[in-house]
């Protein structure tokens, strides 16, 4: 592979527009990466190799190569919910809840029209929710819940998602990526997931292809 300066350029461009806090994480500089010619010919070659042997889009192969050379980012301590949307990283559902409430019984000894106080005061016991959950933002259906579980793997920390129809992540513009530690990185340029080889493996067989 030739090394192409435009490479190196949009490179710099992306260290000095991000924040001094992500090197900070990194125990490093801002300063220090820019002027060692060493990290940022790694970063440079990491970037290019990533664009034009592997296809990544621009903005997902700079972070690739921050996150190989410089060090993944710490996954923060951060109290997160159980359950979120891999999709589009919401924590609301729909779901379904049988539920009680205390009615208005006509004459006729059958439910009128309407609820004492309104249908939340009416209520006195209700069961727990169950599926199938959809995604109150991106519409995704789910059965159960998708848990909110990280993986880090040695090109950065990504989202899993286990137990939906890997086509879903084409029709949202995931392509894949590459293997690594066990699982299949797809990333659709904004956000990248990952998906258990087990998982892929069980709609696609062992053929693995460069494109979903
Ligand atoms: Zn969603």
């Amino acid at each position: 592979m030739i090394l192409r300066n435009e490479y190196l350029e949009d490179m710099e461009e992306y260290i000095r527009n991000m924040d001094e806090s992500e090197f900070a994480k990194r125990g490093t500089t801002k300063e220090a990466v820019l002027d060692s010619r060493d990290t940022m010919e790694k970063l440079w070659a990491v970037y290019q190799k990533d664009v034009e042997d592997y296809n990544c889009d621009e903005q997902f192969s700079l972070e690739d190569a921050v996150n190989e050379v410089l060090g993944a980012k710490p996954v923060q301590k951060k109290i997160c919910a159980k359950y979120h949307c891999p999709f589009c990283g919401s924590e609301r559902f729909i779901g379904h809840q049988e539920i009680r409430a205390e009615v208005y019984v006509g004459g006729d000894g059958e439910f009128e029209d309407n609820l004492p106080g309104g249908l939340e005061a009416a209520i006195y016991d209700s069961s727990h929710p169950y599926g199938p959950f959809t995604c109150s933002k991106c519409g995704k259906e789910y059965d159960p819940l998708p848990e909110n579980k990280e993986v880090r793997l040695p090109r950065g920390t990504f989202y899993i998602v286990s137990g939906v129809n890997v086509q879903m992540c084409k029709s949202d513009g995931y392509s894949y990526h590459h293997e690594d530690d066990g699982y299949t990185v797809l990333s659709n340029g904004t956000r990248a997931l990952a998906v258990s080889n087990e998982d892929y493996n069980r709609y696609y067989g062992d053929q693995r292809s460069f494109m979903l």
